[in-house]
Formats: C-alpha cells, structure tokens, sequence
C-alpha cells in the first residue's frame, strides 16, 4: 500500500529548550542576533533530520517559529500593527527579528514605551498566540520572507521539497482582533470581510513558495472543527476557490484539528483543495461522514497519532481507521498522521532516564510519534512484528496493578448527589460564617502565593540536589511563613495566608503526592514565548495516601490569631494541567482528583482551618470547542468541584478563585459552584469582568481584583477606591471583599508590600463610608 506519511509540525524549543534559553540570553543581550540565528538554524536542522530519518514524508517548514507561528503570520502578511512603525527608524540597526520580539514583548528602549500585542490561548491548548491586530482601513503585502528562507535551507539539509505550514487565511482572520484607529472610536467591521484583501498576498506567498519547488503547501484552518457563520463559510469558499483559481500546480493540504469537521463537514470536502486532514483521536466517529462525502480526487490525512498526548498509540485502532478509509478511498488516497502539530508534545522520551520502565512502556513523545506514523505504515504493509510489540505493551497497561485501585473505583461508584451538595443553603452558611468570622465590611485577602523569591528557588533546588536537608529546608520555609505572617499582621489584613513558599507550582505540588500521577524530567512543551511548562502525567488511578497541606496550613495558623486560609488546587485544574488517561473519560478522573481534594478540605477543617479556598483558575480554559458539548462538560466538571467542597460543615467557609475568565456564558455555572466566596481578576478591565456577576444577580460573596498583579506597577490608594466604588454600586457590599487579583508568586517584595499596604488603606477607606 502506497499512503504518505505526513506530519503536521514538530516542536520547536529542541529536547533540552534551547530556542527557549537562546531568545532569553538574546534579549539579555549575553549573545548576538548571528548566534541566535544559529541555534535556530542547527534546532530546525535536527528536527528536520529526524523526521527524515523516521521516513516523513511530508516534513513541514516554516513551523519553527521563534515565538510563534501566528505573529510569524502576522509579519509575513505585513499585518504589524502603527505603533511598531518607529521602531525600525528608531533604533540603528535594528532588524526583524527586533521589530518582531517587539511586537511579542513589547519594547521599553531608546526612549520608546511601546506595550505588546495581546496574547491568548491557542484553542483549547496551553500554548499561547499573539493575536493580530486589523484596523478598518488595515492592508496586507508580504513583509517578513522568513518562510521562505526556511523554505530553501531546509530544502538543502533534506535533499528533497519540505512542505511549508502557513496558517489558512480564514483562520488567521479569525484569530485576530478589530482595532479602532482612534481609541474613542466604535468599531464598525468585521474583521472577516478583510478576506478579499488578505487573499491575494496568501496567492503570492503561495506562487513564491512553488517557485522555489515546493510541492505541498499545509494550510492550517482548524476553525473549520469550530461553529462558523454563514459569513465564515463563505470566506472560506472564498478564499480557497481564488487561491485555486490563481495557484495552478500546487498540492493545497488543508487542516483541521482538536476536533470534528462535524456541520462543516461538507464545507471542508468540497473546497477545491487537494487534501483534507482529519482529528481522528478527538473524533473518530467522523470518519464515515467523511469518507460518506469525500469527493473523488480528494485525499484524506487520517490523524490518527494524538499529538495532544503522551500515550503509545493503539495501533489496532489506528489500523482499524486507517484500513476503513483505504476500503473507501483508496490508498494512493490516504495519508498516516498525527492528529495535530507535534507542537504540543514535550520532545524526546528518551531523554527520561528516571521514568518508571514500565510506564515508560506505555509512552511516546514527539519523536516516538514520528515513528509511530511510519510503524503505522509499515504494519499496513504487512510488518506484523510491530504490531504485536505494540499489543504487548497496551495488554500491560490496560491490567496494570500501578494503574488500577478498586477502592477508588468503588468510591467513585458511591458518590451521590449529597456528596456534592452542602448542608445548608448559602444564605444560611453566610449568617453562621458571618457571626463566627466578624470580619469588617470589605473584608482584606490575598489570593495565596507571596514573591517566590530567588532565595526560595534556591532553597527547593539545593532540597533537590541534596546539599540541604530536609529539616534545614522546612526551617527556612518556616522562617519565611512566619515573616509574612507577621507582616500581614502588620498591615491588618483580615484572612491572612501563608504564602506557598513550600510549593513548586500549583499543579505538580499537588501531584507529587498523590498516588497515580509521574512526572518526567525533560517533558518541556511550549507554552508562550520562550516560557515552556512541564505538566505531570496522571497515568492511573488517583489516591491520596497523606495529608498534602495540613502541616504547612497548621503551623501558619498556630502563629496567628487571624483565620489562616487553608489553600488548594481544584480537581478541574490539576486536570487542566495535566497529562491525563485517555483510558478512561476526563470526568471520571476529574471525580478521582475531587474526591482526594475533598478529604484534603476535611483534613484542613479537622485541623483547624475554618476558611479553605480552592483555586479553578482552568474551568473556563476547560470549554469544549464545540458549543453542543459544553453543557456536558460543565456538569461533570461543576460537579467536581463541588464534590471536593461540600464536606465541611456550614461555618466553613470555602473560598474559589478564577483568575481571568469571561464569565458572561458561564455565569450560571459559576453561581452553581457555590463557593461562599470567589475571588476573580478584574482591575485590568476596569471591573467590566464583574458585569456579568451583576446581570445575573450573583448570590454569594465576591472579591474582585483591584490590583493587577501582572504588572510591576503600585497602584494608589485612590485607584483602588474608585474601583472598589464601582463594585459597591452593583454588588451588596455585605458580599464585597477586597483582595489582588491573583497570586503574588511573581512579584517582587517591596511592589507587594506598598501595594498589599495600599489596598487595606482602600478597604479601610471604602468602610467609613460604608
Ligand atoms: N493560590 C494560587 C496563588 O496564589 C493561585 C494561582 C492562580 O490562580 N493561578 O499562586
Ligand atoms: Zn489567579
């Protein structure tokens, strides 16, 4: 069987993040633009090579970015937004790749203040994009020849055509963002009409790339799994009638990924393209609409390698996908791929020397992945052996005794609805909590973490190495607990914290001691930028075995008189964050991570801890993509939450916090947690976050940020007043707390402390007026 082994991209920080420490020494200024360039350069190499080597045959360029591919799109496209436009005069010598960081990062030099373009989440990934920009009278015309100078060397270093990623014209569009020429101005259009005038530059860059030979162009336009307009649907006809109307001989592969064409199935299939790719691992019931109305000449790339997971592929069930399609279409007509860009895979899982054997067993990496495609292949052609190695090591997975623990299925069967119900209703906790707390109107917090500061790295990195001990080290995370706690006194904060200078991060803390999660040691993925994040990998069953937190709560509040928030990660987020199985539905991991959770709240109350705040910065992130499987969602994932809250008694009160989020279509949901207090991000926005709170007459106690913690900026007294004002007209002020907007992890000690000092001035302000 002839079918062509494609990939769709490959990650891009090499196995040991030197793209990632490359950019930081460049922007330190610790090496030149050449040296860069050359990591770069020798980065795309190797990966090119690999690829190669495990017999691609459709190997991508210009899916290195030093970035991201969106903003590389965006200075291809000349899509650079007017305040950049000093910025090549400004500086001598500056080049691109300046203006191009600039626009990433900003620009704070030679006397220019120039603030970066926003970010914001690739789909439902942790990877993040720079969005475009388009003003109404916006132009495009190739600017940045980036791709095509990928284009030429990785053509030399493979001897053969790679296959250049661009992502599709109605995607790009979609992806961005109006903005007004003049602040003031209303925004009057839709950045979907720009279309006709985006499309001849795609038709250029399309024309320019088969100049230099290039065979196949990918055009990612993963909108097309998402609900699209009757506008949106036409655009995409549109776009893709011109660009083969106007690219004679050139193979277009059109992507979609993260989930099913579903309703835009037909739409997909007839574009005039000469490929179309499919997420078979999100969606694999699509495969026979597909193949039901895959036009004759059409080819389909069958996504069948899950480039969102760590897990071994299911070979049988690949082949079983694989051989159905072929039945149909014909295997001239088929190609073997992962499901999306191996962007979002973390490199090499041979560089994990320290993995359990047997659960290394049952994973694969980027590069494993690339041999999967092309095993995938050589089992269709009859190389049986491979087949059976692979069964082998799903046989052991699926009967593991590391994987499964009866009496945590047994548990998960018997949750029942009171599980996940408090005793009494909100309004009856609020009077038992009001009366035992007898907080002051405006009541004052923190969301948890204090500056994590290189002292406390440190302290955790020489625990690792071994050059402290153990006690040396809780000593000093003592020491520092207790300054805080002392300082917080000072200042008169109401619900003080302790400051989570125990833990690492949010997510592995937890995991580190729970039964069933791994960590790797290398598994590094792209998260922004030259930021990568390295999630656990939950692999089977979740238990907690001991306590997780107690000990750091109790001591903090055994040093203080002041209620002691007891703090938490939710089960929605630590699942977020994670590797997760795909042996079993995310809801019922999500329901083992609420249960351990759960007997963590009970151990903080049994210990004295009467406020314990559960963070679920991640529900919303959580969303399906598709809007008809949201509600699923939300159930299970509400449900957990509450599991883990509801335990406590009435006069425990429990707090949640969200970071930023646009509430407004899960405001309900929201109200469903029924926290007794939630915390959320809102001083950016000039309290517009809270809005949705207000329409929907949120019920229960609300703390919105009034200090941005993103920025290294104080913010006054004042400010804070007029912000906390603006909540008072709407919100009860029996409901209001006053607290930052999230964390303080990143900060430093002398912004927090005037700041933290600022914002209890506010509360004390916002009481005499009360
Ligand atoms: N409690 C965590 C902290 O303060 C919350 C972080 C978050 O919301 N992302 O750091
Ligand atoms: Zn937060």
């Amino acid at each position: 069987m002839r079918m062509l082994k494609n990939n769709l991209g490959y990650p891009r920080v090499g196995d040991n993040r030197q793209l990632k420490k490359a950019c930081e020494q460049y922007w330190a200024g610790t090496i030149s633009r050449d040296e860069l360039h050359q990591t770069a350069w020798k980065l795309r190499e190797t990966s090119l090579k690999l690829q190669q080597e495990a017999g691609i045959d459709l190997i991508p360029c210009n899916d290195f970015s030093f970035y991201d591919h969106v903003l590389d799109m965006s200075l291809m496209l000349g899509a650079i937004p007017k305040r950049y436009s000093s910025i090549l005069t400004a500086v001598k010598g500056n080049a691109e790749i300046d203006l191009y960081f600039a626009m990433a990062r900003g620009y704070q030099k030679d006397g220019l203040d120039i603030p970066a373009m926003e970010m914001t989440k690739w789909f439902d990934t942790n990877y993040h994009f720079i969005v475009p920009e388009f003003t109404v009278d916006q132009e495009f015309k190739l600017f940045s020849e980036k791709a095509f100078a990928e284009f030429t060397s990785a053509k030399q270093i493979l001897g053969s055509n790679p296959k250049p990623v661009l992502t599709g014209p109605v995607t790009y569009l979609l992806l961005g963002k109006e903005k007004s020429n003049d602040e003031n101005a209303p925004i009057a259009f839709n950045r979907i009409d720009l279309i006709k005038k985006l499309v001849p530059v795609y038709v250029e860059i399309i024309n320019t790339f088969k100049s230099y030979g290039a065979e196949w162009i990918q055009m990612d336009e993963p909108y097309l799994s998402l609900d699209l307009s009757e506008v949106e649907k036409q655009a995409f006809q549109y776009a893709y009638e011109e660009i083969s109307k106007k690219c004679n001989g050139i193979k277009i592969l059109l992507t979609s990924y993260f989930e099913s064409l579903g309703d835009n199935t037909a739409l997909a299939l007839h574009l005039p393209v000469a490929a179309v790719h499919i997420d078979l691992v999100r969606s694999a019931e699509q495969l026979n609409e597909v193949l039901k109305y895959t036009p004759p000449t059409l080819t389909l790339s069958l996504g069948v390698v899950d480039g969102r997971n760590i897990w071994k592929n299911d070979y049988v069930k690949a082949l079983y996908h694989i051989q159905k399609a072929v039945a149909v279409l014909g295997s001239e007509r088929i190609m073997i791929a992962a499901s999306c860009s191996l962007l979002h895979s973390p490199c090499d899982l041979d560089l994990e020397t320290t993995l359990n054997p047997v659960i290394k067993n049952w994973m694969a990496f980027a590069r494993q992945k690339l041999d999967e495609i092309s095993d995938l292949y050589e089992i269709a052609n009859g190389k049986n052996e491979l087949l059976s190695q692979n069964i082998l090591a799903l046989e052991s997975r699926k009967s593991s005794s590391l994987i499964h623990r009866k009496d945590v299925k047994e548990r998960l069967d018997a949750i029942s609805e009171k599980d996940a119900t408090r005793n009494s209703v909100f309004s009856e906790r609020q009077q038992i909590q009001k009366k035992r707390f007898n907080l002051p109107f405006f009541p004052t917090t923190t969301i948890g973490s204090f500056p994590q500061t290189a002292d406390i790295r440190q302290l955790r990195a020489k625990l690792k190495k071994g050059s402290i001990s153990l006690a040396d080290y809780d000593l000093a995370i003592e020491s520092a607990t207790l300054e805080s706690i002392h300082w917080q006194e000072e200042i008169d904060i109401d619900v003080l914290v302790h400051g989570e200078f125990e833990r690492n991060d949010m997510v592995e803390y937890f995991g580190e001691m729970l039964q069933g999660f791994v960590f790797t040691r290398n598994g590094w993925v792209q998260s922004y930028g030259s930021r990568c994040v390295k999630p656990p990998v939950i692999f089977g069953d979740i238990k907690r075995e001991k306590d997780l937190t107690v000990r750091w709560s109790k001591f903090a509040q055994e040093h203080t008189n002041k209620p002691m928030k007891g703090m938490l990660t939710g089960p929605i987020t630590i699942l977020q964050w994670s590797f997760v199985r795909n042996d079993q539905p995310r809801s019922e991991t999500a329901f083992q991570l609420a249960l351990a959770i759960r007997d963590e709240v009970l151990a903080l109350e049994n210990a004295g801890i009467s406020i314990i705040q559960i963070d679920e910065p991640a529900i919303r992130e959580g969303l399906p993509l598709r809007k008809n499987q949201r509600a699923t969602y939300l159930d299970w994932a509400i449900k957990a939450f509450r599991i883990s809250a509801s335990g406590v008694k009435d006069e425990t009160q429990i707090h949640t916090h969200m970071c930023y989020s646009e509430f407004n279509d899960i405001i309900e949901n929201i109200a469903e947690m029924d926290a007794d207090v939630i915390t959320i991000e809102t001083s950016r926005s000039q309290m517009e976050l809270l809005d949705a709170f207000i329409d929907f007459n949120y019920p229960n106690e609300i703390g919105p940020g009034v200090y941005d913690i993103h920025s290294p900026r104080i913010p006054s007294v004042q400010e804070m007043v007029q912000l906390l004002e603006k909540a008072a007209i709407s919100i009860p002020i029996r409901n209001l707390w006053v607290n930052p907007d999230c964390g303080l992890k990143t900060r430093n000690w002398p912004e927090t402390k005037q700041a933290l000092l600022n914002m209890v001035q506010a509360a004390k302000q916002m009481r005499t007026k009360a």
